[in-house]
């Protein structure tokens, strides 16, 4: 998403960058896998690389729990060319519905845009279609108006489980107003081209069959882990009990190896798979080897000094208190401390201008929702984008 040349260019460090797959590491030989995964290959397109140290940060990818039709017939929403692919077909479904005597049925089927998966992506997402609806397609194409739908599907009781109930019943109530469809307790169990089929529990615990037609179906049921990682998990002994990704210690080092770091969603280091947390992660990276770097510096330059003290020279006193300031400095930055994550509050935009937050404050828990919220949402958000190519639309 970043443009990587743009960003090694105005770097010092000597940086090689390929844009290629990983497809299998080797943490015994030290070597990584790549494959020129474009559409574009040239006569070479399998290689290996050595390495010292490596950082692997290649997130997670979407779970579907194997349920049948999800890969072949759903959007999801990762990579920005999931969102192209999503706002293609809004398109398409848009045009396909007011086709000269498309049939009431078809139409609705059409303009059925169902999400699954009431986490924050889902959630969002709901909000933010329901958005570009009332904001911009109602303007352009008003004959569709009646029939465009939005329906959010979640399997358990509630949407947002991670946030605090009165945010929860705060987005559900404003989905209602938004015209969103919320059904929970409610698990999609196939996916055809046309249909999503689910289970809904009612109060009383009867389970009912039920089959809804669709027009777009974007799935957001969570993370599940890449082939890559599983594969080196499967190398290492140490991690034989791990499940939703690479266990890593308070220094983001993999469990059972001594040369890997794992950030972001593809490392288990007790948080949540957010992007808070992969960006503090990441920071923290970038110190530890800085650190490192000095490290091995000052134990050369200790080494150099120690061996040169013991020929007897008249800059002895001189030499020895180098060293000694040389030895403190070593001690200090040797000490690193461990991560230690910092929780800034949860986030989510909801819709219509309107945001949820559980933030923490002053030790004390401050839940909010509303436009004040929103505004706080987008300042933060904002904030957090460091790229100034960075715009936002409302079909994400
Ligand atoms: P999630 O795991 O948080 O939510 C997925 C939801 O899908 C769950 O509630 C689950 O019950 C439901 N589900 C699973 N299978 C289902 C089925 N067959 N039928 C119906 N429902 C089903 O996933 P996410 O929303 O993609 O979030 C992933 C991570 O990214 C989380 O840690 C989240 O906090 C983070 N995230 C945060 C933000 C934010 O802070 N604004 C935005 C996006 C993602």
């Amino acid at each position: 998403m970043e443009p990587i040349r743009s960003v090694l260019r105005h770097k010092k460090a000597a940086v090689t960058f390929y844009e290629a797959e990983a497809t299998h590491i080797d943490p015994e030989k030290k070597v990584v896998k790549i494959s020129d995964s474009s559409e574009i290959k040239g006569q070479s397109s399998e290689q290996e690389l050595a390495y010292d140290k490596l950082v692997i940060a290649v997130g997670a990818e979407n779970a579907t729990f194997g349920i049948p039709g999800v890969k072949e017939h759903s959007c999801f929403l990762k990579e920005v060319g999931d969102a192209q692919r999503i706002r293609k077909q809004i398109m398409d479904c848009i045009e396909t519905a007011t086709f000269k005597d498309q049939s009431p049925e078809e139409r609705k089927r059409l303009l059925h845009m169902v999400v699954v998966g009431g986490g924050p992506t889902g959630v969002e997402f709901a909000g933010e279609l329901q958005d570009f609806f009332e904001e911009d397609i109602k303007k352009w194409v008003p004959e569709i108006a009646d029939d465009f739908k939005v329906t959010l599907i979640e399997a358990l009781p509630n949407v947002l489980p991670s946030f605090s109930k009165q945010l929860i019943d705060y987005t559900e109530s404003t989905f209602k107003e938004e015209k969103i469809t919320i059904l929970t307790k409610t698990a999609v169990k196939n996916v055809t081209d046309k249909t999503v089929e689910a289970e809904a529990t009612g109060p009383d615990g009867k389970k009912t069959k039920l089959v809804m037609p669709y027009g777009l179906l974007v799935w957001a049921t969570g993370n599940a882990v890449r082939p890559v990682v599983r594969d080196l998990m499967s190398q290492i002994p140490a991690q034989k009990d791990s499940r939703r990704g690479l266990a890593v210690n308070e220094y983001l080092v993999v469990q059972g190896t001594n040369d890997i770091w794992a950030t972001g969603d593809c490392a288990v280091a007790g948080y949540a798979p957010t992007a808070q947390v992969a960006a503090q992660e990441g920071a923290f990276l970038a110190r530890l080897f800085n650190t490192m770097a000095k490290t091995e510096y000052l134990e050369d330059r200790i080494e150099e000094l120690s061996t040169s003290l013991n020929i007897s020279r008249s800059d002895a006193p001189v030499v020895a208190t180098e060293l000694e300031a040389l030895q403190k400095t070593l001690r200090r930055i040797k000490d690193i401390k461990p991560f230690h994550y910092s929780h800034q509050g949860s986030l989510a935009y909801i819709g219509s201008d309107r945001a949820v937050a559980d933030v923490t404050w002053f030790n004390g828990n401050f839940a909010s929702g509303g436009g004040l919220t929103y505004l706080f949402w987008r300042s933060a958000y904002l904030s957090m984008c460091f790229s100034s190519k960075f715009h936002h639309c409302h079909v994400p």
